[in-house]
C-alpha cells in the first residue's frame, strides 16, 4: 500500500536499496521494480511478464521471476501463497493486512495496528517461538457486488 505521490520516492529509494546490496541494475530489473511500485494490484510473475513483454520482446518469465526472488531477499517484496494458485507479490512499504474476493480473487490493502498481541498469546499459550502472523479477510469486493 502506498500514498499516490510517493511513487516516485519509493521507486528511487528502492533502487538504491538494490545497489546498496550490489546487484546490477539492468533496464528490465527497473522496469519490473517500477511495475511493483506502480501496481495496486498484487501482481502474480506473469501478470508483470504479461504487461512488460512488450517493452522488453526478450524477457522471459523466468526473469521476471527471478527479479522476484531477488527483491524478496533483499526485503523490498513479500510473496503471498494461496493454496495451489501462483504466488502474488506485494511491494513492502506500510505494513497492512489483506481483504480477498472469493469471486474473483482480487487483494484489496487495508491498514490496522499490527496485532501484536495475538503474537504474544498464541508463544504463551503453546510455547512456540513465534515469528509471525498472517491475517486475511474474505469477502466479495464491490466490483462483483455490482454484477449480481
Ligand atoms: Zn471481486
Ligand atoms: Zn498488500
Amino acid at each position: 500500500m502506498k500514498m499516490v505521490d510517493d511513487h516516485h520516492d519509493l521507486f528511487s529509494e528502492s533502487l538504491e536499496t538494490l545497489k546498496k546490496t550490489g546487484v546490477r541494475i539492468t533496464p528490465q530489473r527497473k522496469a519490473v521494480l517500477n511495475y511493483l511500485v506502480e501496481s495496486e494490484v498484487h501482481p502474480t510473475a506473469d501478470d508483470i511478464f504479461q504487461s512488460l513483454s512488450s517493452d522488453f520482446p526478450n524477457m522471459s518469465v523466468a526473469t521476471v521471476y527471478n527479479n522476484l526472488k531477488l527483491f524478496k531477499q533483499t526485503g523490498l517484496v513479500k510473496e503471498l501463497t494461496y493454496g495451489d494458485a501462483s504466488s502474488r507479490f506485494d511491494f513492502n512499504s506500510v505494513p497492512h493486512y489483506h481483504i480477498i474476493c472469493s469471486e474473483c480473487g482480487k487483494i484489496t490493502d487495508f491498514q490496522y495496528p499490527a496485532l501484536e498481541e495475538v503474537e504474544h498469546l498464541a508463544g504463551l499459550v503453546t510455547d512456540y517461538e513465534v515469528s509471525h502472523h498472517r491475517l486475511e479477510i474474505y469477502g466479495v469486493c464491490p466490483e462483483c457486488q455490482k454484477e449480481k
